[in-house]
């Protein structure tokens, strides 16, 4: 099997997805999953639908499409502001929108009746992240407009928190999405079918909150993938973290001094590396760089660190770990370093499927709950 690869446990995600739907599910929060940090993978998708998710969501086009063209059959919802310059394919391969502009939701209006569909509408409202969302102050002249135009249904509103400020999508946060919602219906005498609350990073409030309020939707990513909430990055009971794991092989391996000789000055990226003397000692490269992956998002498996590379090369003080020329080496992705590692094409993606839960899985999901005490 050739190297660099990342392989992705699908037995893993279906469970990590199945324990989240449940526990949300129990008090009315509906699932949709986000599949923009595995670039739209038709595996993937396939195992979200079995699994029961009805709606697929993703930031870019090119994967809603990718997805629709495999034949999965669902609801798509595109993350994020359309852009101007795409509109008619999002009104073709998206069901759903979320929505901040009024000039874009007008465009996507005239290119649903050319196109003879109806596209749906969830408009994001400002919660305090300062990402996307319309200020609420604004809101009621956006409702006003919206619901007048042919081509378009307001299926609610929606909030994005903990992505660019860091905002926590808290209590207070998620009540106010709630009173919003109530007010428009009043005000317009409308019922708004979604009220999206958020993403991963909601977790701490569903669980310490009894009171949601009227959210009855989130759209969620790396808690499926990477089994962790995203406030803090703590794993969630139950879940597994480790789908996904990158594997490099070595391509070199020698004894060789840990300071580097002749005229220092700057390497492949700019920087002028400063270096400690530790004598001399075994290091190893990797056939994996920096073009496929960053390395702060990767933690070693085995026992050994990695000293640095460059595009295409990692090297690593292999330590005690009896490595070979060959041997391959494994590490756990964090969310940046899954995202590289699906969009790099030099990255191989391997399918796993372990049909029954059984030994293999509860093995390994021992040995995750031992590390986390180490
Ligand atoms: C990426 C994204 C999500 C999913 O975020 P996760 O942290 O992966 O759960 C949800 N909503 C929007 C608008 C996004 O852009």
């Amino acid at each position: 099997m050739a190297t660099p690869r990342l392989e992705i446990n699908l037995s893993k995600i279906a469970h990590n997805l199945k324990i989240l739907k449940n526990f949300y599910g129990a008090r009315g929060i509906s699932i949709s999953a986000v599949t923009k940090s595995v670039s739209g993978d038709i595996d993937i998708a396939r195992l979200f639908i079995k699994q029961g998710i009805k709606t697929l969501a993703d930031a870019r086009i090119d994967n809603l499409k990718k997805m629709k063209n495999a034949g999965i059959k669902c609801q798509f919802l595109l993350l994020g502001p359309p852009m101007l310059s795409e509109v008619e394919a999002v009104v073709r391969y998206a069901d759903i929108s979320l929505n901040t502009e009024i000039d874009i939701i007008k465009q996507l209006a005239e290119s649903a009746v050319r196109q003879g569909r109806l596209h749906k509408v969830v408009l994001m409202v400002e919660l305090g992240d300062l990402r996307e969302g319309i200020m609420p102050s604004d809101l009621n002249d956006y409702v006003s407009q919206v619901i007048k135009l042919e081509g378009i249904e307001l299926l609610g509103i929606g909030a994005n928190l903990a992505c660019f400020g860091g905002i926590k999508p808290d209590h207070e946060k998620m009540e106010f999405l709630s009173e919003i919602a109530c007010e428009i219906e009043k005000t317009f005498n409308i019922h708004l079918e979604i009220i999206s609350g958020g993403n991963s990073a909601n977790y701490e409030w569903f669980t310490d909150n009894t009171e949601i309020g009227r959210i009855n939707g989130l759209r969620l990513g790396e808690s499926i993938f990477l089994g962790v909430e995203t406030l803090h990055r703590k794993p969630i009971l139950d879940l597994f973290t480790d789908a996904f794991t990158l594997v490099a092989e070595v391509v070199e391996l020698k004894i060789k001094p840990s300071l580097p000789f002749g005229k220092i000055a700057q390497n492949a990226f700019g920087q002028t590396p400063v270096f400690k003397d530790n004598g001399n000692q075994i290091r190893a490269i990797l056939g994996i760089g920096l073009q496929d992956i960053p390395f702060d998002g990767l933690e070693p498996k085995s026992n050994i660190s990695i000293l640095g590379g460059a595009s295409n090369h990692m090297v690593i003080n292999p330590k005690r770990s009896q490595l070979r020329l060959g041997s391959l080496v494994r590490f756990n992705v964090n969310y940046a370093a899954l995202v590289a590692a699906m969009t790099s094409p030099f990255v191989i993606k391997q399918k796993i499927f372990i049909e029954e839960r059984g030994r293999l899985l509860r093995d390994d999901r021992s040995k995750r709950h031992l590390s986390q005490k180490a």
